[in-house]
């Protein structure tokens, strides 16, 4: 079967911009990819990644040199930065005015490439709506001792939760060890409710399985159960963008996923910067009409201002 028809985003002329220093030097071990393969995965991936990606706030994980120690997360604007990179300020917790980043247009995110970005991450909003969120994550964190096959398992549980409060839940692994279970919501809530609400539904689907679940952070209240980190939807918090590549060794993906697709993986690391762009080709992104499912968050019942 044919991939249903993605909206092309990226042009040959866009790609024909792509320009990177140093396109052979490798990242994360001699055996790691270079420079440029991570410039051809982003150019491959934009037209999946960018409708998820244009216009929200992001925190970007750069490795210029390719050492894993040199690596940073970049919030803030940069020297150099591309020019359709904007720069926006807003005050962060602690009331101090910044200046923060998002990508608007195909031409920021493809220069970014040379900037030794490896990491997309994001807030759930977009800019033009900073306080009015759009998606909740809820961030399933394996504690020591949990096998892949019981985080699948909990992230069905979660969704069938979700599904009873009228949500439409989406998924995607992480990349690393857990699950994100993300849902679209309309702008109703600040983020104060809004994180309060995700806490209190953690909570109430912590409680319908205390077994398995723990929303009390912690390593030792993580043994053996999964944490679902609900911190993620807090203003200025951010989770790994839809797409993004893993800075470390075979380069996994946050990757998107049917819930019947989710079931048959075995090993979250087979989804990777080399595997994922051909599975997209057959199965399209499993997210394209995410925005057509957002519904009310229920608004919480301890309203925190
Ligand atoms: P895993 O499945 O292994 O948990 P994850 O991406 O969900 O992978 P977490 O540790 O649960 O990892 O999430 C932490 C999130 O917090 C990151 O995805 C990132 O968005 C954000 N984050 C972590 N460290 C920093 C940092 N130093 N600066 C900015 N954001 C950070
Ligand atoms: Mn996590
Ligand atoms: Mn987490």
């Amino acid at each position: 079967a044919s991939a249903p028809a993605c909206k092309r985003l990226i042009s040959d002329a866009d790609l024909a911009t792509i320009w990177v220093t140093n396109p052979t030097r490798r990242l994360f071990g001699r055996s790691g990819p270079t420079k440029l393969d991570i410039a051809v995965y982003y150019a491959a991936m934009g037209d999946f990644m960018l409708p998820h990606l244009l216009g929200r706030p992001v925190s970007l994980f750069r490795c210029p040199t390719g050492r894993p120690q040199d690596c940073f997360f970049q919030r803030h604007p940069f020297t150099g930065m591309p020019p359709t990179i904007a720069s926006f300020d807003t005050k962060n917790s602690e009331g101090e005015t910044k200046g923060y980043i998002s990508v608007e247009d195909v031409k920021g995110y493809l220069a970014l490439a040379q900037f030794g970005v490896v990491e997309f991450h994001s807030w759930g909003t977009l800019r033009k709506n900073l306080d009015r969120p759009d998606r909740v994550v809820f961030d399933l964190d394996p504690g020591e001792g949990i096998a892949w096959r019981e985080v699948v398992e909990a992230a069905v549980h979660v969704r069938g939760a979700l599904q009873g409060l009228g949500l439409e839940p989406f998924v995607k692994t992480s990349g690393g060890k857990g699950i994100h279970v993300v849902v679209p919501t309309t702008r109703k809530l600040g983020w104060k409710q809004f994180h309060q609400a995700a806490s209190e539904i953690s909570a109430g689907i912590a409680a319908t399985a205390p077994t398995v679940f723990t929303t009390v952070m912690g390593k030792e209240n993580r043994r053996k159960r999964i944490f679902i980190d609900f911190h993620r939807n807090a203003r200025g918090a951010t989770a790994v963008a839809p797409y993004s590549l893993r800075g470390r060794a075979h380069m996994p993906v946050s990757t998107p996923l049917s819930w019947s697709d989710l079931e048959s993986i075995d090993a979250p690391e087979d989804l990777n910067y080399s595997s994922v762009p051909g599975l997209l080709e057959t199965t399209g992104d499993p997210w394209a009409d995410i925005n057509d499912f957002a519904r009310e968050l229920p608004p919480p019942l301890q309203v925190k201002r």
